[in-house]
């Protein structure tokens, strides 16, 4: 039987709806600023799956894949522990991806709710597939993970880029973003369509790698049997079609922690947020307290080490005597395979000793015998054209120099 009594003011609701625009806006200036040759910062940067697919190369080599970096790796460990902490909230309160996902899926529900009382399944979208095919086709995440990590580990190269909703979507036509990729990218959108959160539940391996990791976090919504009047409204408004309302706990890997169940909950006292062995109902706001506790911990580690991209030593280095480093922001630096390039200019330039490069940070630091050339010379050398070995050519303004320890020294970027 239905409950009688009135479900609160949403307020976690618009809580985290207000998080999720804050985060899709972030994306989508600091992409398009990216695009437009405004700043050196990609989308790719705060990618925590960028994290993920450098482990390999950071294991065995001790060196980041391509453009991913510090803030990458610290994002993912921060994420690993999120879910440990709060099930997979990043999916529900930060990712891009889940949010225009909910938003699309949402709109649909309406329209659904609105011609037809919906008794089971979800608010989101059209068609909630059987559990049982739901449960085999959320394994397909699985091989996708494995062939991402495989393939980054083993071309170095970040060759999912074309295929990820969130690189398509913010990196305003991005590198390796091709025509077809904006199709697949129709595709994924018309699925959420018809299917609630389509990619989240089937395809994003970053959702597949945190499940086991979810399986068992701290933090769960609790029902309480006792307070409960089965009126089923948490089912519905359960985006990944967990049944709540036959729950004690929800102890489902699968589990944002969106609080949805607990907006929707007619019933004062039925659903809390708890965690294991106590009885204590924890204020939901320890959700999204935790999650920012993640996010700037994530963003605190990713800024106080540094791990280089690619580095190399010439053969000056036995000869130095007068042993000077300088540190430069270079423009078109940005990648293991432009860091390299970039070394190659300094071939046969008397006075470097070695070359380490920072592509996350767009940054260079070069050790030179300051009896032999000086930072002026260098920073000339870097700004000037460079010769490719395969096609015979020189190239000019590939790399601009901006800065010299930490001091600018140009201020109008070229476009990347
Ligand atoms: S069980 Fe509740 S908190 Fe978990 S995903 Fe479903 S609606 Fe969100
Ligand atoms: S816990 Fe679910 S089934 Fe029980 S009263 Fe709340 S919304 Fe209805």
């Amino acid at each position: 039987m239905a409950a009688k009594s009135r479900a609160p003011f949403p307020a976690m609701h618009y809580l985290r709806r207000t998080v999720q625009m804050g985060i899709v806006v972030a994306a989508a200036v600091t992409g398009y600023r990216f695009a437009s040759g405004l700043s050196l910062t990609s989308v790719e940067k705060y990618c925590p799956m960028g994290g993920m697919a450098t482990s390999g190369s950071l294991a065995t080599q001790q060196r980041f894949s391509c453009a991913t970096g510090e803030f990458n790796f610290a994002l993912m460990v921060a994420l690993l522990v999120l879910a440990i902490l709060a099930r997979k909230s990043f999916c529900s309160w930060l990712c891009p991806v889940g949010t225009l996902s909910e938003l699309l899926g949402s709109v649909v529900g309406r329209l659904k709710g609105r011609t037809r009382q919906v008794k089971s399944g979800t608010s989101l979208a059209l068609v909630v597939p059987p559990r049982q095919l739901d449960r085999w086709l959320r394994l397909l995440r699985y091989p996708v993970l494995f062939v991402i990590l495989y393939a980054t580990f083993r071309s170095g190269e970040l060759l999912f880029r074309p295929f990820c909703p969130y690189y398509v979507m913010f990196s305003f036509h991005g590198h390796n973003v091709e025509l077809w990729s904006y199709a697949l990218l129709s595709i994924f959108a018309l699925g959420v369509l018809i299917i609630p959160l389509l990619w989240c539940r089937y395809l994003c391996p970053l959702g597949g790698a945190l499940w086991p990791f979810s399986r068992v976090s701290l933090l769960r919504v609790r029902r309480h049997a006792e307070a409960c009047t089965d009126c089923g409204l948490c089912d519905r408004a359960c985006g990944q079609s967990i049944p709540v309302a036959t729950a004690a706990d929800v102890t489902s890997g699968e589990c944002t922690l969106c609080l949805e169940c607990t907006q929707v909950c007619p019933a004062p006292g039925a659903l809390s947020l708890a965690v294991p062995a106590s009885n204590r109902r924890w204020p939901r706001v320890a959700v999204p307290a935790v999650v920012a506790l993640l996010v700037v911990g994530g963003l605190w580690g990713g800024s106080i080490y540094a791990i280089p991209s690619f580095s190399q030593e010439f053969a000056n280095a036995d000869s130095a005597v007068e042993l000077r480093s300088v540190r430069l922001q270079v423009q078109g630096v940005k990648c293991v395979d432009t860091a390299k390039l970039a070394a190659t200019v300094f071939e046969g330039m008397g006075g470097i000793v070695s070359f380490v490069a920072y592509a996350s940070r767009n940054e260079v630091v070069i050790d030179f015998d300051a009896s032999q050339t000086t930072v002026e010379a260098i920073v000339k050398t870097m700004n000037g054209p460079v010769y490719i070995k395969s096609s015979g050519e020189f190239i000019f303004h590939i790399y601009q120099v901006l800065q010299i320890d930490g001091k600018p020294v140009a201020k109008k970027l070229v476009t990347n």
